[in-house]
C-alpha cells in the first residue's frame, strides 16, 4: 500500500492524519526496519508491506469503536501494534503496552523516545501477570494476534474497567468463538459487536470482536499460565 493509498483508505476509516502524524509514522518504519536487524521484530518489512499490514490494519479498529482521550491498554503488542500506531493517529489517547519479551519492550521504548510520544507506557510483563496486579483499570483493552481468544480473554477481562470494551484484533475466529459462552458467563461480559473484512489489495479475512464487561472480575482469574493452557474455564 503505497502512502498516497493509504492516506485515501484511511478516508474510509473517518481518519485524516496530519504531515507530522504521517511523519512520525514514516520515522517509526525507519526505526522499525533499523532495528529489525538486531531485535527480529517482524517479518515484514517491504515498506508498502508494513503501511498495509502493521499502520493500515491496526487502524481498521476504528471500525468497530470511536476512539478520542481513553485509556487503552495492547496486550501482546510486539514491535507496537496496534498500540504505537494508535498512539501517533489519537494523540490524546493514553496508552500501556503491555509485551513478554525484553527486547521487543527496549525497542518500544526506542520508539517512544525517538517520536517524542507522551502519555505512552511499557510493561514488560506477561499479562497473565499484570492483570493479577491492575485490575479494572482501562477503558479499552486490545490485542492483535497475540493468543486464542479464549486466554486473551481470561488475562485481558481483568484490567478493564466495569462497562469498559475489550477488542480483540484477528483473522479468522470461526473456531476460536465456540468455546466462549462460558467465558462470557463467568467473566461477566458479552459479545457487542463483530465485523469482518478484508484487508484492501491484499484482500486477507479480518475479524473484529468487541466485549462489554459489566461487573468487576472475580479475583481467582486470570488463573497461572499453566492452568489457562491446560484446561478451559
Ligand atoms: N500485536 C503484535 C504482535 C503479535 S505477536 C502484532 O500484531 O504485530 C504476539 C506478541 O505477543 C509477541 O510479541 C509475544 O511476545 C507477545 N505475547 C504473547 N503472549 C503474551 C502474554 N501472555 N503477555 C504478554 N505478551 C504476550
Amino acid at each position: 500500500m503505497n502512502k498516497d493509498v493509504f492516506i485515501k483508505e484511511l478516508i474510509n476509516l473517518n481518519i485524516t492524519l496530519t504531515n507530522e502524524q504521517l511523519s512520525k509514522l514514516e520515522k517509526y518504519y525507519e526505526i522499525l526496519v533499523e532495528e529489525n536487524q538486531k531485535y527480529n521484530l517482524t517479518a515484514i518489512t517491504n515498506k508498502e508491506e508494513v503501511y498495509l499490514k502493521h499502520f493500515y490494519d491496526s487502524l481498521t479498529i476504528s471500525k468497530i469503536v470511536k476512539l478520542n482521550d481513553q485509556e487503552l491498554c495492547d496486550i501482546g503488542t510486539g514491535a507496537g501494534f496496534p498500540g504505537i500506531v494508535l498512539k501517533i493517529a489519537y494523540p490524546n489517547l493514553k496508552v500501556t503496552l503491555v509485551e513478554a519479551t525484553e527486547k521487543k519492550c527496549n525497542f518500544l521504548k526506542l520508539v517512544i523516545e525517538k517520536l517524542n510520544l507522551k502519555d505512552i507506557h511499557v510493561i514488560n510483563e506477561r499479562a497473565e501477570i499484570y492483570s493479577k496486579e491492575v485490575r479494572e483499570k482501562y477503558d479499552i483493552v486490545t490485542s492483535r494476534a497475540v493468543a486464542p481468544l479464549k486466554h486473551l480473554l481470561e488475562y485481558s477481562i481483568p484490567l478493564v474497567k466495569v462497562n469498559g470494551l475489550y477488542i480483540a484484533m484477528k483473522s479468522d475466529i470461526t473456531n476460536e468463538i465456540k468455546e466462549i459462552s462460558i467465558y462470557e458467563q463467568k467473566l461477566k461480559i458479552k459479545e457487542v459487536k463483530r465485523i469482518s473484512f478484508s484487508l484492501p489489495i491484499e484482500n486477507s479475512l479480518r475479524t473484529l470482536i468487541m466485549y462489554h464487561k459489566s461487573e468487576k472480575t472475580n479475583p481467582k482469574y486470570p488463573r497461572k499460565y499453566n492452568e489457562i493452557k491446560k484446561k478451559s474455564l
